[in-house]
Protein backbone atom coordinates (compact mmCIF):
# COMPACT_ATOMS: atom_id res chain seq x y z
CA UNK A 1 0.00 0.00 0.00
CA UNK A 2 1.52 3.24 -1.37
CA UNK A 3 2.06 5.94 1.28
CA UNK A 4 0.33 9.49 1.01
CA UNK A 5 2.60 11.83 -0.22
CA UNK A 6 3.28 14.96 1.74
CA UNK A 7 1.12 17.10 -0.40
CA UNK A 8 -1.93 15.43 1.38
CA UNK A 9 -4.45 18.11 -0.18
CA UNK A 10 -3.66 17.57 -4.14
CA UNK A 11 -3.88 13.82 -2.84
CA UNK A 12 -6.55 13.73 -1.95
CA UNK A 13 -8.28 16.07 -4.62
CA UNK A 14 -6.70 13.35 -6.89
CA UNK A 15 -7.93 10.45 -5.27
CA UNK A 16 -11.69 11.87 -4.27
CA UNK A 17 -12.53 14.50 -6.54
CA UNK A 18 -15.43 15.06 -4.75
CA UNK A 19 -13.71 16.81 -1.83
CA UNK A 20 -13.91 20.34 -2.13
CA UNK A 21 -10.45 22.50 -1.58
CA UNK A 22 -9.95 23.79 1.50
CA UNK A 23 -11.70 26.78 2.91
CA UNK A 24 -8.37 28.37 2.58
CA UNK A 25 -8.43 29.06 -1.14
CA UNK A 26 -12.33 29.96 -1.20
CA UNK A 27 -11.78 32.31 1.56
CA UNK A 28 -8.75 34.17 0.13
CA UNK A 29 -10.94 33.93 -3.33
CA UNK A 30 -13.64 35.80 -1.60
CA UNK A 31 -11.12 38.58 -0.15
CA UNK A 32 -9.83 39.09 -3.64
CA UNK A 33 -13.39 39.23 -5.32
CA UNK A 34 -14.69 41.85 -2.74
CA UNK A 35 -10.72 43.90 -3.05
CA UNK A 36 -10.01 43.00 0.32
CA UNK A 37 -12.61 45.75 1.41
CA UNK A 38 -15.30 45.15 4.30
CA UNK A 39 -18.37 45.03 2.61
CA UNK A 40 -20.07 46.26 5.43
CA UNK A 41 -18.38 49.33 6.06
CA UNK A 42 -15.41 49.69 4.05
CA UNK A 43 -12.96 49.53 6.22
CA UNK A 44 -10.22 46.65 5.02
CA UNK A 45 -11.79 43.40 5.17
CA UNK A 46 -9.41 40.77 7.68
CA UNK A 47 -11.87 38.12 7.53
CA UNK A 48 -15.04 36.65 6.06
CA UNK A 49 -18.60 36.64 7.03
CA UNK A 50 -20.85 34.29 6.31
CA UNK A 51 -24.05 36.37 5.26
CA UNK A 52 -26.44 33.21 6.34
CA UNK A 53 -24.37 32.25 9.83
CA UNK A 54 -22.60 28.98 9.69
CA UNK A 55 -23.47 28.04 12.68
CA UNK A 56 -27.15 28.18 11.88
CA UNK A 57 -26.52 26.05 8.63
CA UNK A 58 -25.22 28.70 6.10
CA UNK A 59 -22.64 27.34 3.93
CA UNK A 60 -18.97 27.95 2.93
CA UNK A 61 -20.05 28.51 -0.64
CA UNK A 62 -19.00 31.52 -2.22
CA UNK A 63 -22.82 33.34 -2.10
CA UNK A 64 -23.17 32.97 0.80
CA UNK A 65 -19.60 35.08 1.65
CA UNK A 66 -18.46 38.00 2.01
CA UNK A 67 -15.26 40.06 2.64
CA UNK A 68 -15.82 41.57 6.39
CA UNK A 69 -13.57 43.57 9.07
CA UNK A 70 -13.11 41.99 12.57
CA UNK A 71 -15.80 44.92 14.00
CA UNK A 72 -19.01 43.98 11.53
CA UNK A 73 -18.10 40.21 11.94
CA UNK A 74 -18.49 40.49 15.94
CA UNK A 75 -22.05 42.87 15.53
CA UNK A 76 -23.23 40.45 13.19
CA UNK A 77 -22.53 37.52 15.60
CA UNK A 78 -24.93 34.41 14.84
CA UNK A 79 -27.92 36.39 13.41
CA UNK A 80 -29.81 35.48 10.77
CA UNK A 81 -31.42 38.89 9.04
CA UNK A 82 -33.85 38.12 6.10
CA UNK A 83 -31.12 40.16 3.29
CA UNK A 84 -27.92 41.30 2.91
CA UNK A 85 -29.23 44.80 2.98
CA UNK A 86 -31.11 44.37 6.42
CA UNK A 87 -27.85 42.82 7.94
CA UNK A 88 -25.14 45.70 6.84
CA UNK A 89 -27.85 48.56 7.81
CA UNK A 90 -28.16 46.81 11.39
CA UNK A 91 -24.45 46.71 11.45
CA UNK A 92 -24.21 50.29 10.25
CA UNK A 93 -26.65 51.21 12.57
CA UNK A 94 -25.08 49.62 15.78
CA UNK A 95 -21.77 51.13 14.34
CA UNK A 96 -22.71 54.49 13.61
CA UNK A 97 -26.38 55.40 15.24
CA UNK A 98 -26.74 55.71 18.89
CA UNK A 99 -30.18 55.83 18.83
CA UNK A 100 -30.53 53.01 17.53
CA UNK A 101 -29.95 51.48 20.64
CA UNK A 102 -30.36 53.96 23.00
ZN1 LIG B 1 -16.65 46.31 8.56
Amino acid sequence: MSQPPSDYYSWLRQNHPTIPPPFAALRQHVLNRDGGICRYCDAPATEVDHVYPKSKGGPDAEWNLVASCTLCNLIASDTVFPSFEAKRAHIWMTRYVRSYYY
